[in-house]
């Protein structure tokens, strides 16, 4: 596929202003910054402003055949932050694109743009009264709400996959007609947009939770382990029971919580453990509440030799009680967090299997993990997010871009990972760059996904995916 000619670049420019078609060096080596080398450089980067410019875009890339790569505010962190998957791509960027179109506050549904962050939800919930749970992300608050729910990110508290939220949608094909998803009969072509479907999202609608009127976190250290199958299982048994609408539940190795904490600051005695058990609770009572907590104190007490119970908290979390941006990220750069891992020389590489939830074959994987990374000098940051039938295994691998061969062994010890844990027939669930391993994926799913690609863009102007 050929690169945008003089004459394609000519009429974006005509379209949508030449200030907002990125060509010179500069800007095309900041957006092809990533958290770890090797990332393919956009051909060019495009700002339109509404969804009709964006349409207006596609449309000259579909009569030229030049391939376009949407992203909302590029900042996949560890998975590519804003590159494409190929080069001579250009990265259509819907970050001005950055309006809450509307809210529901009866039903609970707020409808947004590409461009629209955590922090920007955040705030404008909050200035509507506060009755609804604003979504948030370890991202930080700066990162594009669209962008995670299409890649199916993992939100904090109650919204785990937030892609689940998805009400409607409003979406582009390549050649610039228009889509709508949402509640109709018939199969429902949502799960086509998310993981580098072949279209451009202008718009989605979330249904929100309400904010609890309280909620608790109870913490607690599992001191060897070898005690993970039985956390695990008995996480299982406390989250099948209806609780997980009013609990969410994870469990931290040691590394994972060395790294959420900042710069010089001690492990607290509680988190001291192999592992760290965690459960959040929330209801719209009291009595509810009782009843979640001792259920969450008896999985503690069952695995834990110490356990914090925080005090009854009213509502949801602001975005005070969060860090205020990726700090994981930093963990192996000197000098303390900061909010642009891509700038900052943050190496990054996440690796998600998603596994029953069954403590064996979790914590067989886990060992596998531990063993690559410890070969490897990559120590990595496991974090367990737990629901009552499967569990994201986030494998996060961090390291200083700025240390030479880091980069190399980063790299090599993520692919290791993966290859690893396909022969157990596991694989991560959340592409790299929009690569995954064939295998990963069903072959009469895999016949079904390229015939609606072809159909949805016929001239492979919007290829991301590449199995
Ligand atoms: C320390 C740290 C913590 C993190 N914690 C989390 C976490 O808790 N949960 C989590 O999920 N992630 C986490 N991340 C990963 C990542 O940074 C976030 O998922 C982030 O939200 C993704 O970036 P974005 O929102 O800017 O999406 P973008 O980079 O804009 O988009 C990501 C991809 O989605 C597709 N896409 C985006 N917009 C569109 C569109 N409009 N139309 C069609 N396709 C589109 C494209 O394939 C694009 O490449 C973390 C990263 C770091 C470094």
């Amino acid at each position: 596929m050929p690169r945008p000619s003089d004459s394609t670049l000519a009429a974006w420019r005509g379209l949508i202003g030449a200030e907002h078609v990125l060509t010179g060096g500069d800007a095309l080596e900041a957006a092809g910054r990533c958290t770890f080398a090797d990332a393919p450089l956009p051909s060019a980067v495009l700002l339109p402003g509404t969804a009709d410019e964006t349409a207006a875009c596609l449309r000259v890339a579909h009569a030229a055949r030049t391939r376009v790569h949407p992203v909302s505010t590029g900042r996949n962190w560890g998975y590519g932050s804003g590159c494409p998957p190929h080069a001579g791509t250009t990265v259509l960027r819907l970050a001005r694109l950055d309006r809450v179109l509307d809210f529901d506050d009866d039903r609970g549904l707020v409808t947004i743009q590409p461009g629209v962050t955590f922090g920007g939800l955040d705030s404008f919930l909050r200035a509507q009264g506060g009755r609804w749970w604003p979504p948030s992300v370890g991202a930080g608050p700066d990162v594009s709400v669209v962008g995670n729910v299409l890649q199916r990110g993992l939100g904090q508290g109650p919204y785990r996959e937030l892609a689940r939220h998805v009400y409607a949608a409003e979406a582009l094909c390549s050649d610039g007609t228009c889509l709508r998803t949402g509640p109709a009969p018939g199969p429902d072509p949502t799960g086509l947009l998310f993981q580098g479907g072949p279209v451009v999202v202008t718009a989605v609608t979330l249904w929100l939770r309400p904010a609890p009127a309280l909620r608790q976190r109870i913490t607690f250290r599992i001191p060897r382990a070898d005690c993970l199958p039985l956390v695990v299982d008995g996480a299982r048994a406390m989250l099948r029971g209806g609780a997980a609408d009013g609990q969410a539940a994870d469990v931290l190795s040691a590394a994972r919580v060395a790294a959420g904490l900042p710069p010089g600051a001690s492990v607290p005695d509680v988190m001291t453990g192999a592992w760290t058990g965690g459960t959040e609770v929330w209801a719209p009572d009291d009595d509810a509440l009782r009843s979640l907590r001792g259920r969450a104190l008896a999985w503690a007490a069952a695995h834990g030799d110490v356990w914090e119970v925080s005090p009854p908290l009213p509502g949801a979390p602001t975005s005070g009680d969060a860090p205020a941006g990726p700090v994981c990220a930093y963990r192996s750069k000197p000098g303390g967090p900061g909010s642009d891992p891509d700038r900052d020389g943050c190496g990054v590489l996440w690796f998600v299997p998603l596994l029953p939830m069954r403590g064996a074959q979790t914590a067989r994987v886990v060992a596998l993990i531990e063993r690559i990374g410890a070969e490897e000098g990559v120590a990595p940051s496991v974090s367990l997010r737990l629901g009552p039938r499967d569990l994201y295994c986030v494998t996060g691998l961090f390291w200083d871009r700025d240390e030479p061969g880091a980069d190399a062994r980063g790299a090599r010890c993520h692919a290791l990972m993966s290859a690893e844990c396909a022969r157990l027939g596991v694989f991560t669930y959340r592409p790299v760059l929009g690569r995954w391993p064939p295998e990963a994926v069903d072959p009469g799913a895999q016949r079904l996904l390229a015939q609606v690609r072809s159909a949805l863009d016929p001239r492979g102007v919007l290829a991301s995916h590449l199995l």
